[in-house]
């Protein structure tokens, strides 16, 4: 498993920095950030790095990047995106990466659909897609197609409930916005298909947001769940990274004590240890 070399390399940057501590520096900090981390080999967040509408820019640059610092990331595909290098994606998820659903087609305005329509055009056919194609031995995460969070008619309470329930008919454990702080773990394994993400270069190809996001993440012992869209040579447009930028969002990552594992790694880990009793 591609996941458990993370792991173990985080748990190896753990100690080189526990060792490299010492004691007087941490004497200075308030007693709870002394005790060992929640996560995974006492990691003190988690991190999901997702890359989202399966684009040719992820495999071209986003895909070497992370297997040059052995992460594993979570890719939500759009089954119109990947027709063309479909033998590509199939090997991005042998190399342990997660594959999941971001519908058929990626629409946006979801208000006027039809509800019935919506649900075995885009979400069933596109899970029976990565099924067949991808095998069923995957966990079912999903990412909301423009942050878009209801389905419908209604108020927005009802447009969202009724999106749930399409996504709990097909299994789906665990959905990403694209918006809100670090996710607190009690939180996520409470409302699961409501985990909060942070898109760092939406504004700009710059590394403050990820900076400020990761160490906020960091401070509160939670769990970032970071989106890119391309990964580009050069930033063009929001929603856009640049090579350069994810590289270095990366490295950051990687320099941090925190464990990075695909969004429903990361998600069974929360629900295992903050979800209500079976
Ligand atoms: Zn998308």
């Amino acid at each position: 498993m591609g996941s458990s070399s993370a792991i173990s390399r985080r748990s190896f940057f753990g100690a080189a920095v526990a060792l490299s501590v010492v004691s007087g520096a941490r004497a200075q900090q308030p007693p709870h950030l002394l005790t060992k981390g929640i996560w995974p080999n006492g990691a003190r967040a988690a991190v999901s790095l997702t890359y989202d509408d399966g684009l040719n820019s992820q495999l071209d640059y986003a895909i070497p990047e992370l297997d040059r610092r052995e992460l594993k990331a979570t890719f939500f595909l759009t089954r119109y995106n990947i027709q063309w290098r479909l033998a590509d994606w199939e090997t991005v998820a042998k190399q342990g990466h997660e594959v999941a659903n971001h519908t058929m087609t990626h629409p946006c305005a979801l208000t006027g659909l039809n509800t019935a329509r919506f649900e075995h055009g885009e979400i069933d056919r596109m899970e029976a897609f990565l099924d067949s194609n991808f095998g069923t031995d995957r966990q079912r995460t999903f990412a909301y197609p423009c942050g878009y969070l209801g389905v419908g008619h209604g108020d927005r309470r009802e447009r969202f409930a009724r999106y749930r329930r399409i996504l709990e008919r097909d299994g789906v454990v665990a959905a990403r916005t694209t918006a809100g702080g670090p996710n607190r773990p009690e939180m996520a394994a409470a409302d699961p298909l409501h985990l909060h993400a942070f898109e760092p270069t939406f504004e700009g190809d710059t590394m403050g947001p990820a900076l400020r996001y990761l160490n906020e993440t960091v401070a509160q012992g939670g769990w970032a769940i970071l989106v890119f869209h391309d990964v580009l040579p050069k930033w063009h447009s929001e929603g856009d990274a640049s090579v350069a930028t994810h590289a270095k969002i990366l490295a950051q990552v990687a320099a941090l004590d925190v464990w990075c594992a695909p969004m429903g790694q990361v998600f069974d880990y929360v629900e295992g240890h903050w979800g209500k009793p079976a």
